[in-house]
């Protein structure tokens, strides 16, 4: 029997990455040593008092059974708690916080409780492809915001257009930003806000990197803005804040109806979080921070050594305020395909190809802060044997 998959997969966009997975898997097998600056996953562990409260929670037998689809109060409370001192943004834990299985389930679920066939949505580009993935599923429509580098790589707001402003749903944002590492003041946010209320559009902030800003930045939350809870809502993410990608624990807060869509669409799908999780997400929120501070430092330690070293070989590279990623322009004369193909093969190490991540990516490749400083040393170190044709 020829087995048919549905047409929603067939919509996604094509996999821009498989051709340079088969050249690094053909380098691994002839035992070359690969530095992999693709990935944007810490490098770095789970801090120990979130992992004792792991521990604690798994011995508890009550933690085996089901999860509460809404988790528990404890970490709805501590979540609010840590949004009003971190944002001063005030939470209703009972109805505008909802756990997730990490952020990228919300994203990839928010589009199954807002948006029907047909329904427009703005979709950043580049972009972390979840956005554009979860509207193709629901059978939305995307339609890019380009992220341009004369725009500070913000949506151009006037360049929407008023057929398509009026005819979308939901706009998805997401500051600091993944890929671009751009970063934006609380006034952007205000006008997305109040040219969203206008359009009637619902807004899905992403902030997944708050915590992680360079030389004092604090980024702002999308909720700070006046008016933004009336159409909008934030996922958060204790993935890249506390070194815990794997452990699958993220927040959506906002809106109330949009919170009580998102959750009536998971409680059909999943079965809440392992409450061993959760307890370990309440010691996280609610424990000491001030390895952050560390965790920081090292971040900016490898983004000044990154790009202190690719300037001095000629690249044009803006240092980061924010992410654990640098965004860098290529050569002249390489796409970025071409480029990320080039620096596998000629020099072992790997980037991603911004045009993976949206054709308004091109010209860029992505590097990430997530290796040691001696792997980055190294990097540059291969890098210096490349003439690239940098004037
Ligand atoms: C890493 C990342 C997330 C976080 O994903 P989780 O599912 O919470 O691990 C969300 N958005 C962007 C842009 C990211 O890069």
């Amino acid at each position: 029997m020829k087995i048919e998959i549905a047409e929603r997969l067939k919509k996604l966009p094509p996999y821009l990455f498989a051709e340079i997975d088969r050249v690094k898997r053909e380098l691994l097998a002839e035992g070359k040593k690969l530095i992999d600056l693709g990935v944007g996953d810490p490098d770095q562990p789970t801090p120990s008092h979130i992992i004792r409260a792991l521990e604690r929670g798994a011995k508890n037998p009550s933690s085996h059974r089901y999860a509460l689809d809404f988790g528990m109060g404890e970490l709805r409370e501590a979540v609010a708690a840590w949004y009003k001192s971190r944002f001063e943004v005030e939470l209703d834990p009972d109805r505008e916080v909802l756990p997730l299985l990490g952020s990228k389930e919300g994203i990839a679920n928010i589009s199954l409780a807002l948006i029907n066939p047909g329904d427009t949505v703005l979709v950043p580009n580049p972009a972390y492809p979840v956005y554009q993935a979860g509207a193709i599923f629901a059978g939305g429509d995307p339609v890019p915001m380009p992220l341009l580098k004369n725009n500070g790589f913000l949506p151009d707001l006037d360049a929407i257009g008023e057929k398509t402003a009026s005819k979308a749903k939901m706009m998805f944002l997401n500051y600091p930003n993944n890929p671009t590492t751009a970063v934006c003041e609380l006034e952007y946010f205000r006008q997305v806000a109040d040219f969203c209320r206008k359009q009637g559009i619902i807004v899905c902030h992403d902030a997944a990197y708050t915590e992680l800003a360079f030389d004092g930045f604090r980024p702002p939350s999308f909720l700070q803005a006046v008016g933004a809870r009336e159409m909008g809502m934030e996922f958060h993410s204790l993935s890249k804040t506390y070194n815990m990608t794997g452990w699958r624990v993220g927040f959506a807060l906002g809106n109330e109806e949009i919170i009580r869509g998102l959750s009536q669409v998971k409680s059909n799908i999943d079965s809440g979080i392992f409450r061993a999780v959760q307890i370990a997400a309440i010691e996280a929120l609610n424990g000491p921070q001030d390895f952050r501070n560390d965790m920081i430092e090292l971040y900016q330690k490898r983004r000044d050594l990154l790009v202190g070293g690719l300037n001095s070989l000629g690249w044009k590279v803006e240092k980061p305020k924010a992410t654990f990623f640098v965004w860098c322009a290529n050569p002249p004369g390489y796409d970025s395909a071409a480029l990320t193909g080039l620096l596998l093969e000629k020099a072992g190490i790997v980037t991603t190809p911004g045009v993976g991540l949206g054709r308004y990516g091109e010209g860029y490749i992505r590097m990430a802060l997530t290796r040691s400083e001696e792997e980055i040393a190294a990097a540059l170190e291969r890098l210096s044997a490349l003439d690239l044709g940098w004037d």
